[in-house]
């Protein structure tokens, strides 16, 4: 029509879609979830913004998404009565990809067909995913708030472009309508849709509604005179539970429900690792719901990176990515939190510097820390597991929060001499366990790298004692060892580090060796010192060394040579 726009996808679109299409092929039912996941977050946004205007519901209160199917037309159609979107809306959400980490994604893709769609698993597969189903899509809008005329349509056939025309919709919010592939018709089957409604979707807080056919009016058993069946009119009818799901109790809920859940809050595709669901009732009174992911993300390390928890009050979606209620070292963490004390007007700017938020902050901080110290002690592969995805970020750790620094560093794992390899596998607490009798400290090296750590020539007199030495060799370890000096009384003593006192590990033997040992040497270290003149502070005879003739050491309070090195890189 003459009101008709055509407007080319952003490129990055025309990749995904392309992508998508193809990878997650085999996947193809979660088109369903991913819609009625958009339309249950459109109901909470909608919510959200009716608390300050409440003529926003118009005479449509009860928010619900309804799926009904045209075997005819060969088309299911999503319908909810959420927020809608504007033109603009339209404009930025169904035709860009607007979230950060967008080029980050696209770094990332290998070509590996199957990385690539676990890739593509992690950096949400959303509305773009109803085209792995359908050669057309068409999506009928209007935000909340606006004229039945100002309504808009965007039809797309998923390629290169879209099209916008002005329309005209009765009611408020937005009706997806998928022209499904040759070969989808399992599609147009109501139990088919309805078990994959079930299967992904039944945690969703709004009523997932179809149609039930009515039953006509019939006779009774004695023929036409006998008492007649009456009429059942048909109706929309909720196959699904329509409760929040973090309202319901443990004992109401499966693994899988838990799992699905995950993914509709944190556009994920992959089951969560772990997770922590509380209620708490008293003086102060909230739930949080808790996940581990699986995976790290592949842009973790990108600051701007939302993270932070989905918060409600009293049951109304306040805000995505709410980060005050977790530190940054735990950054990793997705979830509900739903307070009963926060008010409902609640900004992020309230957030910031409110006593609430300080406390359940500490709270939720301490499920955390609790469930990663039952999962390290129940199940240490899983543990592992999570070590590898996000033991670095847990190492910033100590430095941020002082008040739990001891678990945290009961936390941690690091590559030893004591393990064949370079995996992260062993703990202070494990270290302790293998102590020699005697052994009084913690000792550890740092290095570039796993090789030059273990191939160090300060390990052999503690190879020789067998004393275990921790071999720290990831970027942030300086970082951590500058604000984690012991732990459970003992203190944490680098290998390279000034005059070695082995303590009780030294017998006498060995100490009255070492006198004779510095007299004998002595006007030996004198010309070195005089031939080094300045380039040393010191000259020092060492008993640390069983093969290596000589080695560089620094001073005790001194930085390390990795702290130098790490200097030097940051440009100081
Ligand atoms: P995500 O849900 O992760 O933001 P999607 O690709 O699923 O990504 O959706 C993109 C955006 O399109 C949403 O963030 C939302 O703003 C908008 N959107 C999608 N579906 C709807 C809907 N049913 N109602 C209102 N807005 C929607
Ligand atoms: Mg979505």
């Amino acid at each position: 029509t003459v009101n008709t726009e055509t407007h080319g996808f952003q490129a990055e679109v025309k990749q995904l879609l392309k992508l998508m299409i193809h990878s997650l092929y085999s996947n193809k039912e979660i088109f369903l979830r991913e819609l009625v996941s958009n339309a249950a977050d459109a109901a909470d946004k909608l919510r959200f913004k009716a608390l300050s205007d409440n003529s926003l519901y118009g005479d449509d209160g009860e928010l619900r998404v309804r799926i009904s199917i045209d075997k005819t037309a060969r088309t299911i159609t999503i319908d909810d009565n959420g927020i809608g979107m504007s033109r603009e809306d339209v404009i930025s959400h169904l035709g860009t990809i607007a979230r950060s980490g967008t080029s980050e994604f696209f770094d990332n893709l290998s070509g590996d067909q199957a990385k690539d769609s676990q890739l593509i698993g992690q950096f949400g597969v959303g509305f773009y995913s109803g085209f792995i189903v359908s050669e057309m899509i068409t999506v009928n809008t209007r935000a909340a708030g606006a004229a039945a005329d100002q309504a808009i349509q965007w039809e797309s056939e998923g390629e290169g472009d879209y099209r916008l025309t002005n329309i005209t919709k009765e009611s408020r919010g937005t009706e997806i309508i998928l022209h499904l592939r040759e070969g989808e018709d399992d599609l147009l089957e109501a139990w088919k849709l309805r078990q994959i409604v079930n299967k992904y979707s039944d945690h969703i807080s709004i009523p997932v509604e179809m149609w039930k056919e009515g039953q006509p009016e019939s006779e009774g058993p004695d023929g036409p005179d006998g008492e007649k069946t009456p009429a059942v009119p048909g109706e929309w009818d909720s196959v699904t539970r329509a409760s929040a799901l973090w309202t319901l109790s443990k004992s109401e809920l499966k693994d899988e429900e838990y799992q699905e859940f995950y993914k509709h809050i944190a556009h994920d595709f992959e089951d969560p690792l772990i997770w922590s669901h509380n209620r708490v009732e008293g003086k102060q009174e909230y739930t949080s719901l808790l996940y581990i992911p699986a995976r790290a993300p592949f842009d973790m390390w990108n600051r701007e990176k939302e993270h932070g928890l989905k918060l409600y009050v009293q049951r109304v979606f306040i805000m995505d990515d709410a980060e005050q209620f977790m530190p940054t070292y735990l950054r990793f963490v997705k979830g509900v939190l739903d307070s009963n004390d926060l008010p409902l007007n609640v900004s992020r700017e309230i957030l910031q510097d409110n006593k609430i938020t300080t406390s359940l902050r500490t709270a939720c901080t301490k499920r955390v820390l609790t469930m990663l110290e039952r999962m390290a002690k129940n199940d240490d592969e899983k543990y592992l597991k999570f070590w590898n995805e996000f033991g670095q970020v847990l190492k910033e750790g100590p430095a941020e929060d002082m008040a739990n620094k001891e678990k945290i560093a009961s936390l941690l794992r690091f590559s030893s001499t004591s393990v064949d390899g370079a995996a992260q596998e062993v703990g202070f607490g494990k270290y302790i366990e293998n102590m020699q009798e005697g052994q009084e400290k913690i000792y550890y090296i740092t290095a570039d790298n796993y090789t030059s750590a273990v191939k160090s020539a300060y390990l052999e007199i503690f190879k020789k004692k067998g004393i275990e030495v921790l071999l720290l060799t990831d970027r942030i370890d300086e970082w951590l060892l500058s604000h984690l000096t012991d732990f459970d009384g003992k203190q944490l003593v680098s290998v390279t580090k000034g005059d070695l006192d082995l303590g009780a590990l030294d017998d006498d033997d060995a100490k009255k060796a070492k006198e004779e040992a510095t007299e004998e040497f002595s006007s030996l270290i004198e010309r070195i010192k005089t031939t080094l003149g300045e380039k040393v502070a010191d000259v020092r005879l060492t008993h640390r060394l069983t093969e290596t003739p000589s080695c560089v050491v620094t001073n005790e309070d001194g930085m390390s040579s990795q702290m130098i090195k790490l200097m030097e890189s940051a440009g100081q």
